[in-house]
C-alpha cells in the first residue's frame, strides 16, 4: 500500500527539535530516556537528557510498549495521537477514532476489523507500521488518558473513574496504573498546576511537518 509509506522522522531531526523544545514537533515524536525509563514530549520543561541516552518513538503506545513510563511533567500520554501517514481518512485513523470512542473496551479487535472492512491481521500490521503499537495497546493508552483526566479534573471516587474510563475492573485499573506509573491511581490525585504547554491538536504527519 504505497499510500501509507511515510517514513518516520530521522534521529537527527527529532534530536534537534527536542533540544530546542520545538512545539511544532509536539505529538510528532516521543523521546524515551534510557537512563530513567521515562518518555517525554519534545516540549518537556525538564532539563534535556544527553543525546546518547535517548531513543525516539512515533507514538505514546510505542514508547510504553518498549517499557518507558510517561513523564509526570509533560504528560506525553495525553499528547494528541499523530498518525504518521498521509491521508486523513485512513483505516488506522478511523480505527483510532473508534477505539477512542471505546469500541475495544467491550468489543474485540476482530469486531473492530470487521467494522472497518479489513482483516484482523491486516489491521494489526497497519497499526504496527504507523503507530508502532497494537490496537489493544492503543485502547489501553486511551483508557489511561480518560482516567488521568477524570483523576485530575473531577472528585469522583476511583471505582467510578475505573468504570467510566472503560476498565473492566478496579483491579485491572490499579494494575495498569502501577505498571505504567509505578503508583496507584489514588496516589496520582494531587493538585497539579496545569503545565504551560500548548495543547493544540496537530493534524500534520511526519513528512508535512518538516518539509
Ligand atoms: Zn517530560
Amino acid at each position: 500500500m504505497r499510500h501509507y509509506t511515510v517514513r518516520m522522522l530521522d534521529f537527527e531531526t527529532c534530536d534537534q527539535a527536542r533540544l530546542r523544545r520545538d512545539a511544532e514537533y509536539d505529538g510528532l515524536f516521543f523521546t524515551g530516556v534510557k537512563t530513567t525509563g521515562i518518555y517525554c514530549r519534545p516540549v518537556c520543561p525538564v532539563k534535556p537528557a544527553l543525546t546518547r541516552n535517548v531513543v525516539y518513538f512515533p507514538s505514546a503506545p510505542a514508547a510504553e510498549r518498549a517499557g518507558f513510563r510517561p513523564c509526570l511533567r509533560c504528560r506525553p500520554e495525553t499528547a494528541p495521537f499523530c498518525p504518521a501517514w498521509k491521508g486523513s481518512k485512513s483505516t488506522v485513523e478511523r480505527a483510532l477514532k473508534l477505539i477512542d470512542d471505546g469500541v475495544l473496551d467491550n468489543g474485540t479487535v476482530d469486531q473492530l476489523a470487521e467494522r472497518l472492512g479489513v482483516g484482523t491481521r491486516h489491521l494489526s500490521r497497519l497499526f504496527q507500521r504507523h503507530i508502532g503499537a497494537s490496537p489493544l495497546q492503543a485502547a489501553k493508552t486511551f483508557r489511561v488518558q480518560r482516567a488521568k483526566r477524570l483523576i485530575n479534573e473531577s472528585s469522583l471516587p476511583m471505582t467510578e473513574i475505573a468504570f467510566r474510563s472503560g476498565f473492566k475492573s478496579v483491579r485491572r485499573f490499579n494494575a495498569v496504573f502501577l505498571e505504567l506509573y509505578g503508583r496507584s491511581p489514588s496516589k496520582m490525585r494531587r493538585p497539579v498546576k496545569p503545565a504551560a504547554i500548548p495543547r493544540r491538536k496537530i493534524e500534520t504527519g511526519w513528512v508535512s511537518a518538516h518539509v
